[in-house]
């Protein structure tokens, strides 16, 4: 049985059908819904063989081939937003479904191959994006801050968790499923503009942008807005609007992204000149010392802003972290995979985080493929992509697959 890239989109329209509904993919992480999708897939992958496991944070795994060596991971996650896109998430996995058909169909694998299903990487219900993965990676740390979760019925994340055999006490456990990991492939839906606006089926993803979130205030003086001239004003919101233009250059120059999301201005009234403006903002970038220079870069600009102001200017750090790059081999054999599909390929870096930055964090080889998002829409019921991408993407994978066997049979 050849790879059958047609099933695929097939198999991802029965999905849609079976887990959406006029609004979208509703398999929001631990809902009947979603634990529908887990047994769908479960039905999906069992004609190969692969026997499953449920971790200790609630990760599916079917693991085919019980020899030695380091393992092949494959993974996506089955969970999607509230009226979320057909695409994101779950292509990764019944893409690596057809895969797991066409080497199983080919004997017992040189090394284990394991697709994995990681549970929540949405975090649509709780607010914590990445559950699954963080705890495999050992990365995660605020179990006493996921204790204190609600979603919006009031029902608290331990016991949502614990109707699906999840306990934060134990999720960590679930870190032995990486310690014999030897390479970990992610295919996704771009859910940005880049590859359509180049006309490029698929891409490379080169690592997920690092990101440092700062609160900025700047403070003027409340004045009436009927007598005091223009030249005696402190307007904290002339400082933020100064600042909101500069921050376009320096992600620019950069190379990064750089957005102001929210600007909170007090009094906040048509009568008064603005006395604080607290700006958001958000700024991202693949390469360390380029992240941290627009940072610096943006503190300067909001100074020179505010002494042209005549209004103070304060920084603080909400949220910060490290760009996460890819492994440079995988790169090379995605590059290669991509042209010989499709014969052009692109490098790009990923904005959003994914389960892979996760794996790629615990010091597993990863790599990730981007197929062209339609629109660069994600996150909606209106998130596409053409039919012929979505073949084009499962035979990338395969490739991508099959050359990460060879080099890990070999190592
Ligand atoms: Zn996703």
């Amino acid at each position: 049985m050849a790879l059958d890239p047609a099933r695929t989109v097939q198999e991802l329209r029965e999905l849609r059908e079976l887990t959406g509904d006029e609004n979208g993919a509703q398999r929001v992480a631990w809902t009947d819904t979603w634990e529908q999708a887990r047994s769908w897939l479960r039905d999906k992958v069992a004609s190969t063989g692969a026997v499953e496991e449920i971790d200790a944070a609630g990760n599916q795994w079917f693991t085919l081939g019980g020899g030695g060596g380091k393992a092949l991971l494959i993974g996506g996650h089955i969970d999607s937003v509230p009226n979320g896109g057909w695409l994101d998430g779950c292509l990764n996995l019944v893409a690596g479904v057809e895969v797991l058909r066409r080497i199983a169909e080919e004997g017992a694998p040189p090394v284990p191959v394991r697709l994995v299903n990681w549970a929540d990487e949405e975090g649509a219900r709780f607010g914590r994006s990445l559950f699954g993965s963080s705890a495999a990676a050992g990365s995660m740390r605020d179990q006493d801050e996921l204790a204190k979760l609600t979603d919006r019925d009031g029902v608290s994340l331990p016991d949502a968790i614990g109707r699906y055999g999840v306990s934060l006490d134990r999720a960590l456990d679930a870190r032995s499923q990486l310690e014999n990991a030897g390479a970990y492939l992610e295919l996704h839906i771009e859910q940005g503009p880049v590859l359509e606006s180049m006309d490029i089926p698929l891409g490379v993803v080169l690592g997920t942008f690092g990101v440092e979130r700062s609160r900025v205030t700047f403070r003027g003086q409340a004045a009436h807005a009927g007598s005091t001239p223009m030249d005696k004003r402190r307007d904290a919101l002339a400082g933020a609007a100064r600042l909101a233009l500069e921050i376009r250059e320096i992600a620019r120059s950069m190379g990064g992204v750089c957005t102001m999301g929210s600007v909170v201005t007090r009094p906040g009234i048509v009568t008064s000149v603005v006395e604080t403006a607290e700006c958001l903002l958000d700024q991202r970038n693949l390469d360390a010392d380029q992240l941290g220079g627009m940072l610096s870069q943006a503190k300067k600009a909001a100074q020179r802003a505010a002494t042209e102001e005549d209004v103070e200017v304060e920084w603080e750090r909400i949220w910060s972290i490290e760009p996460i790059l890819f492994d440079e081999t995988l790169i090379g054999f995605a590059d290669d995979a991509i042209r010989e599909v499709s014969g052009t390929s692109h490098k790009l870096p990923s904005g959003p985080l994914h389960d892979a930055a996760e794996v790629a964090r615990a010091g597993v080889p990863t790599v990730m493929l981007f197929v062209q998002s339609l629109r660069g829409l994600s996150h909606t019921k209106l998130e596409d992509t053409k039919p012929e991408h979505l073949e084009l993407s499962v035979a990338a994978l395969d490739r991508l697959a099959s050359r990460t066997l060879e080099w890990l049979a070999h190592s």
